[in-house]
């Protein structure tokens, strides 16, 4: 029918950014934030707290988990993931105007929300952050190196599980630049 076609062709607007944890998908969703406001970025629902600098309603909204429960409930996410022990989810009406508007709209979210939405929305375009080298992935895992040598070995070993993870995606970005994925970012969509 007319109507699913033009859900479908809207549908095929969203864009999921996911990847890795530490691969830096945060600091190309702050920087594509203060670069293209017309980008529509959703915003996320967490129960962990805000950190210094932090927003609500601007990088999250923050909530407890009663207030997480209920959303999760009344069908009010259109995904969500526990993550290093906290909850995130993306509200679904926001997302659902804005594609329906035809805005190019944005989501950066884990590897389990980014499969949930393959399962729900087909048509949105995943697409996986890579870091430019594991060598590279594994300096910023160990950061400081202020961790014991089991944390740090842990954390290799989720991020090697992570990476498996690209082949369900549709394409990679390669993080060598932030400007560079971003530019990427806005190209895809652009056109998508
Ligand atoms: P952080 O606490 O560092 O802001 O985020 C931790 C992780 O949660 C990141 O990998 C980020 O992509 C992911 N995340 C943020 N919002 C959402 C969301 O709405 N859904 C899912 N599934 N993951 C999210």
């Amino acid at each position: 029918s007319a109507a699913s076609a033009t859900s479908q062709s809207s549908a095929r607007r969203l864009t999921v950014l996911s990847g890795p944890s530490g691969v830096g998908k945060s600091t190309v969703v702050a920087r594509l934030r203060e670069s293209h406001p017309e980008v529509w970025l959703s915003v996320s629902v967490t129960t962990r707290r805000p950190r210094p600098g932090e927003t609500d309603g601007v990088q999250y909204f923050f909530t407890d988990d009663e207030g997480f429960d209920r959303l999760v409930a009344s069908g009010e996410l259109l995904e969500w993931a526990e993550f290093a022990g906290n909850r995130y989810g993306t509200p679904r009406r926001p997302v659902e105007e804005r594609l329906a508007a035809g805005v190019p709209t944005l989501l950066e979210i884990d590897l389990q929300g980014a499969r949930q939405v393959r399962e729900s929305m087909p048509e949105a375009l995943l697409v996986f952050l890579a870091p430019p080298s594991w060598d590279e992935l594994v300096r910023r895992l160990t950061g400081r190196g202020t961790e014991p040598p089991d944390v740090i070995e842990r954390r290799l070993e989720a991020a090697r599980v992570e990476l498996a993870a690209e082949k369900e995606f549709d394409l990679t970005l390669v993080n060598h630049s932030v400007q560079g994925v971003c530019d990427e970012l806005l190209a895809l969509l652009a056109d998508h």
